[in-house]
Formats: C-alpha cells, structure tokens, sequence
C-alpha cells in the first residue's frame, strides 16, 4: 500500500507525494531495519530522494534512498546509498602468507559494493597472482626471483606441485584474463565462477600450509 509523505520541492515549498514503501535495509550496517524519515526532497517531477537513519544502536548511520516514478504518480524505490563493503576474513595461514592477496580482495569487495562489476573480475586475477607466487614462494624461497618474474601460467605450471591448487589456480588464471582481455574466451563463465575458483585456491592453499606445518611440528613421530 501506498504511503503519503511530505516532501520538500526544489522550489523551497512542501508537498505531499506517495511512496510505495519506505528502505527496509540499511546499506551501512547490513540490517534489515525500519529506518526513521529524517529529509525527502522532491529533485524533479519523476526523481525523490529520501534521507534516513538507521535505527539500530550499533549504526545510527544516515543513508540516502532513491526514488521514481515512471508510470503513476506513486515514487517507487530504487536503492540506497552508500553501501559499505564488508571486508572479507580469511584464514591466518592466508594471510600470513599473502597479506597483498587479503588487501586486493578487500578492495574487490569496496568495489562490488560500489557495483564497479567491471573492476570486480580484474582485481580478483591480481589477487589470485599474488596469493600464487607468495605461496610458492613460501614453499621454494630459493626460486623466489624466478617465481616472481614468470607470468602466472607459468608460475602455476612450474612451481606449484600440489595437484588441487595447480587445477584450481589454472583454471582461474583462464577466466581472470578474461576478465582483462577485450574478448572472452570463456563466454558461459562469469566473474561468479572466478570467485568460486579463487574461493577454491584459497581453501586448497590453507589445506596444503597446515598439513605442512602439522607433518613439520610432529615430523618424526613421538
Ligand atoms: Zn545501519
């Protein structure tokens, strides 16, 4: 059902519009709110904005939600602004081993908040680079400098041993440069299956690095 508000016009005066619903989440905190009308201005005849606060005690942000009418002359709900990412956790063993993987990915998620699709899929394949030569790395220090200087194909085909991450960490290496390439070679694959690949290498990589420092803490035996 329709809700009337009150609204400032552009001109300095009120009226009165209807909304067909009021925000419902709070693109700050995550939540699903009740959000309280603190501003609505009236932008142009099709465009409103309306200033909210989220109510819940951890938050009390102010956000901005969108409006139009294009049909009646109810103003139906867009979206609201601005979205704050949630910076992703991983496992120490990661990060430990690749904190430039961890920072790229934070900023992949303040990119996909921002719905930057395009930049989403190119900084998941720079993190996916780093996260490989500073696993193998790890692994083989002496061959750091040719680790580091091979493209990440190469990488992956020469330095890294362990069957899963080779499988994984390949076949996102594929869709990452996609992702930067002007043609797709991959076309019924998305940045969607390159998230799940490099989900994938990040869980394979931990695996591998805690069996290793398990197999070295209790090599031997008792
Ligand atoms: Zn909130």
């Amino acid at each position: 059902m329709a809700l009337q508000i009150k609204v400032a016009t552009a001109g300095g005066s009120e009226t009165f519009v209807l909304i067909n619903t009021d925000a419902s989440h709070c693109p700050l905190c995550g939540r699903d709110v009740h959000p309280l009308r603190v501003y609505a201005l009236q932008i142009s005849s099709n465009h409103l904005q309306i200033a909210y606060r989220c109510p819940s005690s951890q938050c009390m942000g102010l956000f901005v939600s969108y409006y139009a009418s294009v049909r009646s002359t109810t103003y139906e709900f867009q979206g609201s602004a601005p979205k704050r990412a949630t910076r992703p956790d991983f496992p120490g063993a990661i990060s430990e081993t690749s904190p430039t993987f961890v920072e790229i990915m934070g900023q992949v998620a303040e990119a996909e908040a921002r719905s930057l699709d395009q930049l989403v899929g190119i900084g998941l394949r720079k993190a996916l680079e780093f996260l490989v030569k500073d696993y193998a790395s790890l692994l083989q220090p002496e061959k750091t400098t040719g680790i580091r200087s091979s493209t990440l194909a190469q990488c992956i085909e020469n330095y890294v041993t362990d069957t899963n991450i080779k499988q994984c960490a390949k076949l996102a290496t594929w869709l990452g440069n996609d992702e930067t390439h002007y043609e797709r070679k991959w076309t019924t694959k998305d940045v969607t299956d390159l998230r799940i690949l490099v989900r994938l290498c990040v869980n394979w990589i931990e695996t591998s690095l805690l069996t290793k420092k398990y197999q070295e803490d209790m090599d031997g035996g008792k």
